[in-house]
């Protein structure tokens, strides 16, 4: 394998900037890598011919010296994304063979700025679930090996074929998606940086619709800095997304390596769950010490809701999802099955076309809407929704930041939680508060479990406040030095 595809994004784009190599060359590298690849099934769709187009494109553009801040990067999309002529299938088997008239405007913001496409990213099918294996086209294997174990690790979900990607240096960042954990879950089980933006942050136009008022975009990449240069890229007012935020893009990789002293930093006692691993408490612990060394105040801070989210997003995620899912009813694009009437090829057309997972939560969220159960649920959890985000105001008067886990555990082995939906559901204990409350979260790989498993830790901010996530990002990788990488044995 070339060594151009262990280059971080940021040593790559210097290294296009001073013609040591072009983007021809380093698209080469990864094509090469991704075909290689194709046991960790990360990709669901490889688009070679588009990205030497697009790579040569860029050549032309630096040679007439217009680079764009991402020019002649090879980067993974993940398959929420619409791309324009190119199949985007939420990998569900309802969007079957979908080619999009249009791209979604976090994707065409990576191409105005230069970045090349390798390809679509595989993911829990329409980004409902935490391991990747509900899939229409199956799950994607963690590059990541227990120490002495053949066993197929999960990636994490729903963006699994973004991280693994990126942590298999299939290209040099990727597109990912967060509705209750999907960036921040998967990077930590693969030894990679996730950010999820604030709310608004990233436009959602084209992104195919999970539960609208908790779907962020955001990236998966190898470095802080990298994540950075990605999102700086990605986010921006869009007024195509009633929900974009019509506010200036910060200089996000300005803030990577900024020093932290004085920074206030919570730790929230709530998220100390019942029968949390010994391994996580101590990293927990050991980034409250790396903080402290970089000059943080350490604060005790108290989340009282905590343990109310998880059940209210697996009442308001479905709800919406129910209410967005409606559309696929073969009869505009995408799976269509003949019934004998009109009601019935809505029957067959929904019932082949969506997987078992898809179906609990459409199920789930139609009962939660339902006359009579309305108040009960729906109200309830968004009720309880509105105390979680008041939580973290509060804690945010006293803190700049806060400090938790990213995940309850390790990567664990495919097919181990596959028929306990609770017990998966499990997974996002500690990540979908901050999607609740509309808030910037980030996970940074911070050490390895007794096996060798990465592990990570999660920078909650206030809204709007990324900066001050990569400044502190960066201080728990420097700290860190979290340099390992999977053993290739794909
Ligand atoms: N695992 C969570 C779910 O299944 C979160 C998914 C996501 O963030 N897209 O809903």
């Amino acid at each position: 394998m070339s060594d151009l595809t262990k280059l971080t994004l940021k040593s790559a784009l210097d290294g296009l900037a001073e013609k040591h190599f072009s983007a021809e060359e380093l698209t080469r590298a990864h094509v090469s890598a991704v075909e290689a690849a194709r046991p960790l099934n990360a990709y669901v769709l490889e688009t070679p011919d588009k990205a030497l187009d697009m790579a040569r494109a860029s050549d032309a553009r630096r040679a007439r010296g217009e680079a764009g801040a991402l020019d002649g990067a090879p980067l993974g999309i993940k398959d929420l994304f619409c791309t324009e002529g190119v199949r985007s299938t939420a990998c569900s088997r309802i969007l079957g063979d979908f080619r999009p008239q249009y791209e979604s405007t976090v994707t065409a913001n990576l191409w105005r700025d230069g970045a090349v496409m390798l390809g679509k990213l595989n993911m829990d099918e329409f980004a409902m679930g935490s391991s990747n294996e509900t899939s229409a086209f199956g799950p994607v294997v963690n590059p990541w090996r227990a120490q002495g174990d053949e066993t197929p690790r999960t990636p994490g979900g729903s963006s699994g074929g973004s991280a693994a990607a990126v942590a298999a240096e299939l290209c040099l960042g990727a597109t990912a998606t967060d509705t209750g954990g999907s960036i921040r879950q998967p990077a930590a089980l693969t030894g990679t940086v996730g950010i999820k933006p604030t709310y608004g942050r990233c436009s959602r136009w084209g992104v195919v619709a999970f539960a609208s008022s908790l779907d962020q975009a955001g990236p998966i990449a190898r470095t802080v800095e990298d994540a950075a240069i990605l999102l700086k890229s990605m986010a921006g007012h869009d007024p195509k997304d009633s929900t974009s935020l019509n506010v200036a893009v910060p200089d996000f990789p300005s803030f990577v390596g900024k020093s932290v002293k004085g920074l206030r930093v919570g730790v929230p006692k709530e998220y100390r769950a019942d029968g949390m691993s010994a391994e996580i408490e101590t990293l927990w612990e050991q980034g409250v010490a790396w903080l402290k060394d970089a000059g943080c105040e350490i604060v005790e801070v108290s989340l009282p809701h905590t343990k109310y989210a998880l059940p209210a997003y697996y009442i308001v995620a479905p709800a919406e999802a129910s209410s967005n899912l409606a559309r696929y009813d073969g009869m505009r694009y995408g799976l269509r099955v003949e019934g004998a009437n009109l009601t019935e090829t809505y029957e067959k057309t929904r019932a082949e076309g969506f997987g078992e997972e898809v179906k609990r939560r459409i199920m789930i969220g139609a009962y939660v809407l339902s006359a009579g159960y309305y108040d009960a649920y729906y109200l309830k959890a968004q009720k309880v929704r509105r105390r979680i985000a008041d939580d973290f105001d509060q804690a945010f008067e006293k803190v700049d930041a806060l400090l938790t886990p990213t995940a309850p555990s390790a990567a664990f082995p495919l097919g181990q939680s596959s028929d306990d939906p609770v017990a998966m559901y499990l997974n996002d204990i500690f990540t979908v508060t901050v999607n609740l409350a509309g808030l910037p979260g980030m996970s940074i790989p911070a050490g390895r479990d007794a096996s060798g498993l990465p592990l990570g830790l999660q920078l909650i901010g206030r809204a709007l406040d990324e900066g001050t996530l990569f400044s502190l990002g960066s201080a728990l990788e420097t700290a860190a030095d979290f340099k390992a990488r999977p053993q290739a044995w794909w």
